[in-house]
């Protein structure tokens, strides 16, 4: 596999990176960590000639958190996304960082790549889109602001217009007594992409009932998926074995799984079940760790 001839430009603010890309149009490509892309161009899937390095902006960096939310630059790497102090429920972001990919990856790979590369099996998505994230994306005529669950549209493809930067994921802040979390099943611990993974976001009331829940599910489907009928049947109930039972049945059934060397349709759509009621009960279990 070789890297076929492409040019590359270098951005160092997002107005150099929309004339680039203005420039070079449908032939070009915005390049951050390469994880994808480069793989990508290697094997055909992507036919860019020009590569609009965007590394460079340095506004699409840095992670910060306080009373409006967390605010995730683009360009952090999971890496460094995976070493960040995150607070409460946003600690579920590392449960999906520390699995991706391997260390060396890791380092290249960027938060906002995850997500504008838009791969069915992509971790971040579902714990983002459980944790009611969203993402800012910047052209020359100003920056829109799409929930993450409505960011994808189909295998490796989004709302994003090919000219907009993906600048930052802004997750808002939850009340108290509120709980995530996000599991996968892999082939192998190191390097392996999802077979199936579920994220969970739960908020209890006084009385211990859940006010507030989302559920979302990862490469059981041709987008990462938020499950609202999940977070329907879970709000006003307590939580029990049963109640996740239940939820697990919501998520096999909006799960659209293939069959491919990794597993077949229907050991991902048992999977998306066993993981979402896995996901449920630890997000619980961390409410009540951190009121206890
Ligand atoms: C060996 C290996 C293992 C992997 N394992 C995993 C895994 O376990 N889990 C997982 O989720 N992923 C995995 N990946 C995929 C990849 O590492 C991630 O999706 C990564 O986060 C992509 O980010 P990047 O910065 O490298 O994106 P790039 O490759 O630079 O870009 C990917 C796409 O997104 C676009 N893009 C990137 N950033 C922006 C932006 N800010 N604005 C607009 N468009 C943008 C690019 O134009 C391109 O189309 C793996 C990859 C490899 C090679």
């Amino acid at each position: 596999m070789h890297l076929p001839n492409v040019q590359l430009h270098e951005a160092n603010t997002l107005e150099d990176a929309a004339d680039l890309m203005d420039r070079f149009g449908p032939h070009a490509e915005f390049l951050a960590g390469g994880t994808d892309l480069l793989v990508d161009l290697k094997t055909s899937r992507s036919a860019a000639d020009h590569l609009i390095s965007i590394a460079g902006i340095d506004q699409a960096r840095g992670i910060s958190q306080g009373a409006s939310g967390l605010t995730i630059g683009s360009l952090v790497t999971i890496a460094e996304l995976n070493e960040a102090d995150l607070h409460g429920p946003w600690a579920a972001i590392q449960d999906a960082t520390c699995v991706m990919a391997a260390p060396a990856i890791r380092n290249m790979a960027t938060a906002g790549g995850n997500l504008a590369s838009a791969v069915p099996c992509a971790d971040l998505p579902p714990i983002l889109m459980a944790l009611g994230a969203s993402v800012d994306l910047w052209s020359p005529s100003g920056v829109r602001t799409i929930p993450v669950a409505d960011f994808f549209t189909g295998p490796r493809s989004t709302v994003r217009e090919h000219n907009e930067v993906l600048l930052s994921i802004n997750v808002p802040k939850s009340g108290p007594r509120s709980g995530a979390a996000y599991v996968r099943f892999a082939l192998r611990e190191g390097n392996a992409i999802a077979v199936a993974a579920a994220a969970a976001f739960v908020q209890l009331n006084d009385s211990g009932q859940i006010d507030n829940a989302a559920v979302a599910i990862g490469a059981v489907a041709p987008t990462p998926l938020l499950v609202r009928d999940a977070a329907k049947l879970l709000a006003g109930e307590s939580p029990s074995e049963d109640l996740w039972a239940e939820a697990a049945e919501a998520t096999m059934k909006a799960a659209e799984p293939i069959s491919d060397i990794r597993a077949s349709a229907e050991f991902r759509r048992e999977l998306t079940g066993v993981l979402t009621a896995r996901a449920l009960r630890l997000a619980t279990e961390r409410v009540e760790d951190a009121t206890s």
